[in-house]
Formats: C-alpha cells, sequence, structure tokens
C-alpha cells in the first residue's frame, strides 16, 4: 500500500514490514554539542511525517533515535567550555527536546545516549575482531577492515577509488592498513581530557558509527525495517552502520533505507560565515511562530532540496490560518436543513487524492495541494450557504484527521494570558465607543505579531 525510495536499492519499492503489528524505525539523532539547526530538523520533521504516515496507515510504529552525546565535537567544546562533558551534552539535550516540542514532532520511543552503551559498543567490537573484521592499531585504536566485506560501497553506490576520508574521520589515522578502513575504538589521546573508558585495547572511546549499530540492534533487532538519515549520513555513517552489525550480527540488518535531501538558505548551504545559519530559537526570536516552522519543513519532498527563505515562513502562516479559518466557518454552521451539495463525493475524492500522494514515498506537496483544493470547494459551499450542520461536523472531522499527519491546525502555539486579557479589554473599549482605547489595543496586538478580526460572532485572532 505504501511505497517508499530505498536508497540502497535505488528505486521506489512497495513497504513490507518484517512484522506487520510493529514497524522498526531508527532515525539518527543529534550531536549534543550546540543546539540543532533548521537542516537538522528538516531530517527531523522528515522522519516524524514517515511515523505519522505509518501510523496513519493503521500501523504501530517503534522507534528509536539516538543522541550522540560522545564525539570529538563533544569533547571540544566542553573542554573549551569549562564544562564536564555530561553538563554539557544534558544541556543541549534538553534543548533538543524542548524544540521537538515546539515543532510538534510525535517524540521516539527510546532516545537512548551513547555513553550509557559502552559495554555493548565494546561487546559489538570484540565479535568484529574475534571474526577477523576488525584490527588493533599500537595507539589501542581499533579499525574495521574494509576489504573484508566485500558489499562495502553498495549504499552509497561508490567503487573503491571513489571511497574518500569522511570529515568524522581523524586525519592521523596513520596506523590502518587501508585509507578506507574506519575506527570503532579511538584509543586515549590526551586531547580527550578526563573522557575516556577502559577496553580490551586500553583506555578509548567508542568511534560514532558503531554507536548506532549497537543502539539500533539493541532495541530492534539485528534485522529491522526502516532506517533514516539525512543525505550527508549515507556516506560514511550509514555505509559503516551495515559493514559492522551485517558483519558482527550475520543478519539482513535493514530492509528500507530512506534519506531526506538537505536545507538551503536562501539558496546556500548553511554555515555560521554566510550568517544564515538558524537554529529553532534564532527565527521564534525574529517573530515568527513554530507551527510556521514546522510547515515550511514538512511541505516540500523530502528528496528534493529545500530552499528555506523568511517568506516561505510568511506563506506558510497564510496556508495555516486559512485552515484554521475553515474550522472557524465549519463551526459557526447553524442550520440543520437537507441540501444537495454532494459533499460526501467531494470528500472521499479529495481524501483518496491525499491519501495516493502520500503513500507514494511520502510525497506531501500533492497532498497538500489537494487539501488546499478541496478547502477552497468547502469554503465556497460555505459562502454559498449551502452545508448543513451534519456535513459540516463531517468535513471538521476529516479536516482534524489530516492533521494528525501534517500537524498544525491542533498546536500549541497560543497567545500568552495577558494577550488574551488584551483582547477582552478591546472588546470592552469597543462595547463603550471607546474607539481611539480599542484601536490602541488592536496596535498593541499587531506589535505583537497578532491580529484581530471582528466578525458576526465576536472577535477572532490569529498570527500575522
Ligand atoms: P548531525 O547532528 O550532524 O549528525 O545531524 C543530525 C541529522 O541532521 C542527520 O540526519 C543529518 O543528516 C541531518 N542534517 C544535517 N544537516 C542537514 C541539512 N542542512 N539539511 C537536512 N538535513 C541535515
Ligand atoms: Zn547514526
Amino acid at each position: 500500500m505504501i511505497d517508499f525510495y530505498n536508497t540502497i536499492n535505488k528505486k521506489k519499492e512497495k513497504f513490507i514490514p518484517i512484522n506487520k503489528d510493529k514497524i522498526t524505525l531508527y532515525t539518527c539523532g543529534p550531536t549534543v554539542y550546540n543546539y540543532a539547526h533548521i537542516g537538522n530538523f528538516r531530517a527531523y520533521i522528515f522522519e516524524d511525517l514517515l511515523r505519522r504516515t505509518l501510523e496513519y496507515a493503521g500501523y504501530n510504529v517503534f522507534q528509536v533515535m539516538n543522541i550522540t552525546d560522545i564525539d570529538d565535537k563533544t569533547i571540544k567544546r566542553s573542554i573549551d567550555d569549562g564544562v564536564s562533558l555530561e553538563e554539557l551534552t544534558n544541556k543541549y539535550t534538553d534543548a533538543f527536546f524542548e524544540d521537538l516540542d515546539k515543532l510538534n514532532i510525535i517524540r521516539a520511543h527510546e532516545y537512548p545516549r551513547a555513553t550509557k552503551f559502552i559495554e555493548q559498543i565494546i561487546e559489538m567490537i570484540q565479535k568484529l575482531v574475534d571474526k577477523g573484521f576488525a584490527y588493533q592499531t599500537d595507539d589501542n585504536s581499533v579499525f574495521f577492515r574494509v576489504s573484508q566485506f566485500s558489499e562495502y560501497g553498495k549504499l552509497a553506490n561508490l567503487n573503491p577509488d571513489d571511497m574518500k576520508i569522511g570529515d568524522r574521520v581523524d586525519n592521523d589515522e596513520y596506523e590502518k592498513e587501508e585509507i578506507r578502513d574506519f575506527a570503532l575504538w579511538k584509543g586515549y589521546k590526551k586531547e580527550d581530557g578526563d573522557v575516556h573508558w577502559d577496553s580490551p585495547w586500553g583506555k578509548g572511546r567508542p568511534g560514532w558509527h558503531i554507536e548506532c549499530s549497537v543502539m539500533s540492534t539493541f532495541y530492534l533487532g539485528s534485522s529491522f525495517d526502516i532506517h533514516c538519515g539525512g543525505v550527508d549520513n549515507i556516506f560514511p555513517h550509514h555505509e559503516n552502520e551495515i559493514a559492522q552489525s551485517k558483519c558482527a550480527l550475520d543478519d539482513k540488518f535493514v530492509n528500507y533505507w530512506l534519506h531526506n535531501e538537505h536545507l538551503l538558505v536562501e539558496n546556500q548551504k548553511m554555515s555560521k560565515s554566510l550568517g544564515n545559519f538558524y537554529t529553532i530559537r534564532d527565527i521564534l526570536d525574529k517573530g515568527y511562530k513554530s507551527e510556521a516552522i514546522r510547515y515550511v519543513l514538512i511541505s516540500s519532498h523530502y528528496r528534493q532540496k529545500l530552499n528555506f527563505t523568511m517568506h516561505r515562513l510568511d506563506d506558510a502562516q497564510k496556508a495555516i490560518n486559512k485552515l484554521r479559518e475553515l474550522v472557524r466557518r465549519l463551526n459557526e454552521v447553524e442550520n440543520s436543513i437537507d441540501k444537495d451539495s454532494n459533499i460526501d463525493e467531494i470528500n472521499k475524492n479529495f481524501l483518496n487524492d491525499f491519501k495516493r500522494n502520500l503513500y507514494d514515498d511520502l510525497n506531501i506537496s500533492g497532498s497538500l495541494g489537494a487539501l488546499f483544493t478541496w478547502a477552497n470547494k468547502i469554503f465556497s459551499l460555505l459562502d454559498k450557504n449551502n452545508l448543513n450542520k451534519n456535513e459540516s461536523k463531517k468535513v471538521k472531522a476529516i479536516l482534524l484527521d489530516v492533521d494528525r499527519i501534517i500537524g498544525i491546525i491542533e498546536t500549541k502555539d497560543d497567545i500568552s494570558e495577558e494577550e488574551k486579557k488584551l483582547i477582552l479589554l478591546r472588546e470592552a473599549a469597543r462595547k463603550n465607543k471607546d474607539w481611539e482605547e480599542s484601536d490602541r489595543i488592536r496596535e498593541e496586538l499587531s506589535n505583537r505579531g497578532i491580529i484581530i478580526e471582528d466578525t458576526p460572532t465576536g472577535t477572532i485572532w490569529k498570527f500575522k
């Protein structure tokens, strides 16, 4: 029923779960040395859409997302900031969860942290050493011997000559047998400060790739349904995960590999030096709402590059307001006289269209196109007073059902208690015909990004 583009087979395939009662999903999570940026959140929103789509289709999903709380960057940042690794990573893990909530991303079932899995990581590395897939070097590191794994390069579609050193591989790893071999365990260096664990190879710390092999298979088994990440994760990270997991566990590992394309800002790579590097907090500070960020991130197909602009945020807020306006208008319908509006047919066609697009490799742009065409039809029926109460209830139920996927109509974004009070004060001023005061309050709310509209049934507000 659902098709996904599977990176490893380079084509769209029917999704056939291992166990249809429990879909197993692993999504690579953040490295918690800083606030995650909107590019990272494109990945997490795509994974949220995937999860919601599977659940909408009736599956139970069990999702695991790792938290990388140990790598070169986390160690360096904790030393630079003069705080312990734990203090640093706790701070940014908390911030990550806050941002997830702001974006209305459904929480994974487990968020394992690498530092809590050192024992299991050592165990998997030992297995690889015992089977001849890994070797120790003089600096007490352990490397994976890529030449032993004939499928290496299949996911990224690389031939051995293309395999350059990935950006997370130290350039000073002279002792490797082959340039493409990668670290499973990194022997202690003085730059690591007091971050180290004992192992059969001496003190050190795990490599980045092995943590995902260990934590995914710990929760989901040696063979599971779906593994996701951004396209930058394909090589070397996911390629290495496949090598480690298959060689250690002799199983299929992952059936479907799904990767999201990158987010660009104003058509450029996001970077601090270009001044176009944004966290969720940066955008909220500019006065935009998190629901608009969510809409921008979710509304383009995940396999296409997404060009993020502030203009898009404005358009997103308008689209959200339109759907909320529809809910409000539907709530206002009073009459229950039977009229021939053909609404059941209109609803049925819309839902078919919406689902057909969604189940076609998450073609959300197609689904949203169908949603707004349908919404316009409903507006026009409402304008003609052509929907009765019962029909309007049915339409609203469909709208809220569809919101299980897009997650923007019923969000937590709300105005503050103070702002609610201002709206009431303005209504009172209007009643007393104190137009000056009423205009003053309208202006104050407008400065806070809230638009006020007076309708026959009372005052309503929406975000600018
Ligand atoms: P990292 O913390 O760098 O491991 O990244 C976390 C997730 O965000 C991974 O799935 C990355 O592939 C993804 N990611 C990083 N940068 C971008 C970007 N600019 N656009 C989309 N996804 C990204
Ligand atoms: Zn990973």
